[in-house]
């Protein structure tokens, strides 16, 4: 039976508790979330700005909708693309202060296109030990020499690249961890490409619309976009949308136009699709106080975990880990709260090596539920 490997392979997961399955919600993404006829409080959503159902960006949308039709119908390069999309790169050029920007189907698509076409044998990559699952890909898909890095460790970092004798280098690391929420040391990272002529790619997927006023980790840190920075983002967390960027100098755009495998040979994101993120994108700049909202719900809710002896780390990012002994616990804590009306997502090897809860704070939480949460939270954790 040709099947049974797969068979064998599922049986073991579900032993394991690691065995997943796919529950469609029944409503649109927001504060609330309905399951199975049930609406419980979500903080399960990476759309930490509530943009996905924002009556403006929908307005907006369905107008575009209406002239372009639902699909892109070929890739960039056999024109499956529209003005829109120019206004999108340039928007998010201006957002990220770069010269220029190129979007991708999805920022999956992005890092495993744009990783292989920035380097070759003649480059050694440097990537964080945390880093996502498409980073991983695309370095895989590399034929450059690499290395990894003990995680945001700087220190580790410097001493891989002094050893390397590859001409060129480029270091890739997420800006806030997917996982743990923790922001890298873009600043002495950045010091050290600098000093080893290195490229610095950055995946901003979720430091895109949360950190730096909404601009990202290089406003966070205010350093400047200079042209040896990548920065690679996603409209799909914070931006309510979907599709993968990066913003770099026009040199790299122009060269991923002509050799990024899945920026030439994928259809263009539907014109609609790129009016949502354009929307969106002015929305965040127009409204900065959305951010200062978000701000003040994840600084309430670290707060609220402190009060009752749950470590959260420091920074102001919208992933809060509640990090659990094991598997069987954090399923258990899980069920609980799902119980109590939250949904907060166990997350399990081999997303994590390490078992947690991964609560997503959005900017439409109220203080109400957050504080619920960490009532239910102590409950089940008995902690005092
Ligand atoms: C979600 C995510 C991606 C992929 O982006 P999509 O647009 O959802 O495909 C890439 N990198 C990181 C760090 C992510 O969290």
């Amino acid at each position: 039976m040709p099947l049974t490997r797969f068979e064998e392979h599922l049986s073991a997961l579900k032993n394991k508790h690691l065995y997943r399955t796919i529950t469609d919600r029944e409503n649109a993404q927001g504060k609330t979330i309905s399951l199975n006829g049930k609406t419980l409080i979500n903080f399960s959503s990476n759309d930490y700005l509530g943009l996905s159902y924002n009556p403006e960006i929908i307005k907006h949308t369905k107008k575009y909708l209406d002239t372009f039709g639902t699909g892109g119908g070929a890739s960039r390069l056999l024109h499956g693309g529209t003005h829109l999309h120019t206004e999108l790169e340039a928007l998010t050029a201006q957002l990220k202060q770069t010269e220029s920007a190129l979007s991708f189907s999805s920022g999956f698509s992005a890092n495993v296109s744009v990783i292989p076409a920035l380097t070759d044998a003649n480059t050694s990559i440097f990537s964080d030990e945390l880093n996502h699952a498409s980073i991983i890909d695309g370095v895989r898909l590399s034929s450059a020499v690499k290395y990894i890095y003990r995680h945001n460790d700087a220190k580790h970092l410097s001493e891989l690249m002094s050893a390397d004798r590859n001409p060129n280098k480029m270091v890739v690391t997420e800006s806030v961890f997917s996982m743990d929420g923790d922001i890298a040391p873009i600043d002495s990272i950045n010091e050290l490409c600098k000093a080893n002529n290195a490229l610095l790619y950055i995946d901003d997927a979720h430091g895109t619309g949360v950190i730096g006023k909404g601009c990202g980790v290089l406003a966070h840190f205010g350093i400047n976009p200079e042209p040896h920075i990548i920065q690679m983002g996603t409209y799909s967390k914070a931006l309510g949308s979907i599709g993968g960027f990066v913003a770099c100098s026009s040199v790299i755009t122009d060269y991923l136009i002509n050799t990024a495998r899945g920026f030439i040979f994928s259809t263009a994101l539907p014109s609609y699709v790129a009016a949502a993120s354009i929307a969106a994108i002015e929305f965040v700049m127009k409204n900065p106080e959305i951010i200062n909202q978000l701000m003040n719900n994840i600084r309430f809710l670290k707060t609220a975990l402190k009060d009752i002896g749950i470590s959260v780390n420091p920074s102001d990012t919208a992933i809060v880990p509640v990090y659990l002994d094991s598997v069987k616990e954090t399923l258990r804590v899980s069920d609980y709260l799902q119980q109590k009306g939250f949904r907060v997502p166990a997350i399990r090897p081999k997303t994590v090596k390490t078992p947690r809860l991964r609560i997503s704070v959005t900017a439409l939480h109220t203080e109400y539920d957050l504080v619920s949460l960490a009532e239910a939270m102590k409950e089940v954790l008995a902690v005092t």
